[in-house]
């Protein structure tokens, strides 16, 4: 948990004095700031004469404040965020006889003039009482740092410094901790004051004993905060730890003017504020990656304590006499550094691993002994549930395999280990079938990218894909051989077993349709069979492509399985007429040719007829001359009275006789025959209705409709699949070429001049129709998956029964 950026604040308390230098020192309206004015004669060599004003800005200035108002203002924020897993450290700068004993521990005589140490274990201690829902443990430690000597002020043992030499400063990942310093839990306020006495009393007692200056010596009165709060099963630790520091005197050492023991005291005093003071600015340097916090014990316990992660307080405490100035600005100096430093106090949470694994290692225990009644009470006594071992895992596993081979119908369930373990196991087996199922569908198949629209385009030049790229052809369909004309009435049985096979083995394959399309590796992916490898290329070359598309392969062995969208009709058309739809095709064609043949005769005959027409009418026009000139030249007649004509003119009345007869023969042939072309007309409309109609119920069952609705129409009888509006006009108009015959049979007749008019009308109809078919084209496109009910007039122009 980060808190937002901080600086570590900084503060002033000025010791109350009866000759306060008001010429010297001065404070800002608002309490926040400090100058220091020192005239320039005044203290020669001791003052530098360079600069004369000094102004510095903190966090507040402490000046006649109480120990309440000190506390408040610079101590109870900094306990209270402790309390919430942040550390503090407040620290008293200054020299000697400036008040930093007074500020952190203050007078132990009289309660209102007690100083931090006590106020804030009292402010935990209350904080304590308020809280209900956590566990809150409070520890003391009280060190002294002399001549950098580790001293314990709390150890029972010590009354010399003979246990102090055993103690060490120790790094560890949670921070830094004196090892050897006894830590002393609390349970209330007056336990810890008790504490806080008891070192004091040592402090006062080692002084006696060695000899030494307390003003000499650094403090560090911690408290230790832990508060644990349970969260289901974890349990959240957060702790705290707020160091209150009372340093040694700053004061410089010439000033003293101390020899011997006092000067070794005085050089270690500043030894370790001057590594103080290096650490800070360190501190206060973002780019400085290394700060020597180990040059002395005092920076090196202060490791945690100072910037970082840790709410950090800071009060220089300076006396207001002009003869401190030096060391006052020296104070001044050092506190407006640390305010340099910047910190990001963080949360101390931890889980108490220890703590919730014992809980649950209980837990786990009594279920076991719950789970050993259960068994007990429904005769199971051979159940483990511990971890699986190898030999039980390879025993589940080939349960499943002998489960999914039909060899055994059940899996024996003994616990939930077993059962995750079967998931797991027929997890393995889709995975690997997916894999085998994708390596043969691209062995067989190429997957064209459904954005790649040249190659789509492409296919569909071919016939592969149709306009919404599915795909039209299989191989396994196309390459089913021909059946060989089979009796007609096996027609009907061998067209359903043909549909039925197709739809047995779309069953038998071991993923429908849809899964497999749901298993392949990309959605927007057509496949195209290998066969029509390079699309693209063999775009360029449609015929040969044509010849590929066509069937050339015996029976493929491939599972074939309905297509998860129809194929075109066309094309179905085309296969359906090779297959099932052979035998009626067959009549139709020969009916067809029949119907053709007389229809050649017939216009033959016509023609012929024309002829003899034309001839006769020449013979009459020449018998006709022959007629005038006799009567001009006189007429014969014979004794009997019977006129006499010549040879000439007799021929042309045997011959107007002949044609007479032939005229009249070749106009019975031509009635005969047009009764005839009639009939046949009508055999062929009815074979090729047969044939559609077939193609149909043939193409709905084993492209559209759905296997139970099969079944529906099956066993009724009053529905049949005849039934569903079949597209009437599916190519039941004749076609070009039919039309074209049939009009020169009707027309020739009047004359053969009218031969060029109907070719060119029959050109005109033809590109009529054309147009039709583009415009039904383009509706089909619009509405893709229409199938029996549409229009009646729309022309399916791929479907030709020619
Ligand atoms: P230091 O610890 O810095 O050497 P002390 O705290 O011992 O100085 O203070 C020296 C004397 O001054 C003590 O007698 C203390 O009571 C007194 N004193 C210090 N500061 C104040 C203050 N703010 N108000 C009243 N007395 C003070
Ligand atoms: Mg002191």
């Amino acid at each position: 948990m980060h808190a937002a950026e901080k600086k570590v604040r900084a503060f002033v308390r000025v010791k109350p004095t009866a000759h306060f230098a008001q010429d010297v020192i001065k404070f800002g309206p608002d309490n926040k700031s400090i100058d220091i004015y020192i005239k320039k004669d005044a203290k020669k060599g001791i003052v530098n004469n360079k600069q004369t004003d000094w102004s510095f800005r903190l966090d507040g200035v402490l000046h006649n404040t109480s120990q309440e108002l000190t506390y408040e203002t610079v101590a109870k924020k900094l306990v209270s965020e402790a309390l919430t897993g942040y550390n503090g450290t407040i620290m008293c700068y200054g020299q000697t006889g400036a008040g930093k004993t007074y500020t952190m521990t203050g007078a132990t005589a009289e309660y209102k003039h007690r100083g931090i140490i006590p106020r804030a274990v009292q402010q935990v201690f209350k904080a304590i009482a308020c809280s209900v829902d956590s566990f809150i443990t409070v520890r003391i430690s009280y060190l002294e740092i002399y001549n950098e000597t580790l001293c314990d002020l709390l150890s029972t043992t010590t009354s010399s410094g003979a246990s102090d030499v055993q103690m060490a400063v120790v790094d560890c990942p949670q921070g830094v901790y004196v090892k050897g310093l006894s830590i002393h839990p609390v349970s209330d306020e007056e336990d810890a004051l008790n504490l806080l006495f008891e070192g004091e009393t040592n402090r006062v007692i080692a002084e006696h004993s060695l000899n030494k200056n307390s003003s000499r010596s650094h403090c560090i009165f911690t408290i230790y905060i832990e508060s644990r709060v349970r969260v289901l099963s974890d349990i959240r630790c957060i702790h705290s730890k707020i160091n209150l520091i009372d340093l040694a005197g700053s004061e410089k050492l010439s000033k003293t003017g101390s020899e011997g023991r006092v000067l070794k005291e005085a050089a270690y005093i500043n030894k370790s504020l001057s590594f103080l003071e290096q650490i800070i600015i360190a501190l206060a340097d973002p780019k400085r990656e290394h700060i020597p916090f180990r040059q002395s014990k005092l920076t090196h316990v202060l490791k945690d304590a100072l910037g970082g992660k840790c709410n950090t307080v800071l009060v220089a405490n300076i006396c207001g006499e002009a003869l401190h100035v030096e060391e006052t600005l020296s104070s001044l100096r050092f506190a407006t550094r640390m305010k340099w430093i910047t910190t990001e106090p963080v949360v101390n949470v931890t889980y108490d691993s220890e703590g919730t694994v014992k809980t649950l290692e209980k837990e786990i225990s009594l279920l076991k002994q719950e789970l050993a009644m259960h068994d007990s009470l429904v005769n199971r006594s051979l159940v483990t549930y511990g971890p699986l071992t190898d030999v039980q895992v390879a025993e589940i596993k080939s349960q499943i395999h002998k489960y999914l081979q039909g060899t055994i119908d059940e899996i024996d369930i003994m616990n939930f280990r077993q059962v995750q373990e079967a998931f797991r196991q027929f997890k393995l087996i889709v995975r690997q079938q997916e894999g085998e199922v994708e390596t043969r569908l691209r062995s067989k198949y190429v997957l064209i990218d459904k954005n790649d629209f040249a190659a789509i385009a492409a296919a569909q030049k071919l016939g592969i894909v149709d306009v919404d790229h599915h795909l039209l052809k299989r191989r396994d369909v196309e390459t089913r051989p021909t059946p060989v004309s089979p009796k007609p009435d096996e027609k009907k049985k061998k067209f359903r077993t043909s549909s039925e096979q197709f739809k047995k083995e779309g069953t038998k394959s071991f993923f429908s349709g849809r899964d497999l399309a749901a298993h392949l590796p990309s959605k927007s992916q057509v496949i195209i069979p290998t066969k029509n490898l390079n699309v693209k290329e063999k775009a360029r070359n449609e015929d040969t492509a044509k010849k590929d598309a066509q069937p050339s392969k015996p029976v493929s062995e491939e599972i074939s399985q309905r297509p998860s969208s129809p194929p075109l009709r066309a094309v179905a058309f085309e296969q359906f007429k090779e297959e099932c739809g052979s035998e009626i095709n067959r009549i139709f064609k020969e009916n067809k040719s029949i119907l053709l043949a007389r229809r050649k005769r017939s216009s033959t005959v016509a023609r012929r007829i024309n002829i003899i027409k034309q001839e006769m009418e020449d013979i009459k026009k020449a018998l006709e001359a022959q007629r005038q000139e006799r009567s001009q030249q006189g007429e014969y007649v014979d004794e009997k009275g019977r006129l006499i004509i010549d040879e000439k003119e007799f021929l042309l009345i045997m011959k107007l006789k002949d044609l007479k007869e032939e005229y009249r023969c070749s106009y019975a042939e031509l009635q005969d025959l047009k009764a005839e072309i009639q009939y046949c007309q009508h055999l062929v409309d009815r074979c090729r209705n047969k044939l559609i109609s077939e193609f149909e119920i043939w193409y709905s069952e084993s492209f559209l409709i759905p296997k139970y609705v099969q079944n529906a129409l099956k066993p009724s009888g009053n529905i049949r699949p005849g039934m569903i509006p079949i597209n009437r006009v599916m190519c039941l108009e004749e076609d070009e070429q039919e039309r074209f015959e049939r009009m020169q049979e009707e027309m020739l007749p009047s004359g053969p001049d009218s031969f060029s008019f109907y070719k060119a009308k029959m050109k005109t109809d033809q590109k009529h129709t054309y147009n039709r078919a583009m415009s039904s084209l383009k509706l089909m496109h619009k509405k893709p998956g229409h199938i029996t009910a549409a229009g009646k007039d729309r022309a399916l122009p791929f479907l030709h029964v020619t």
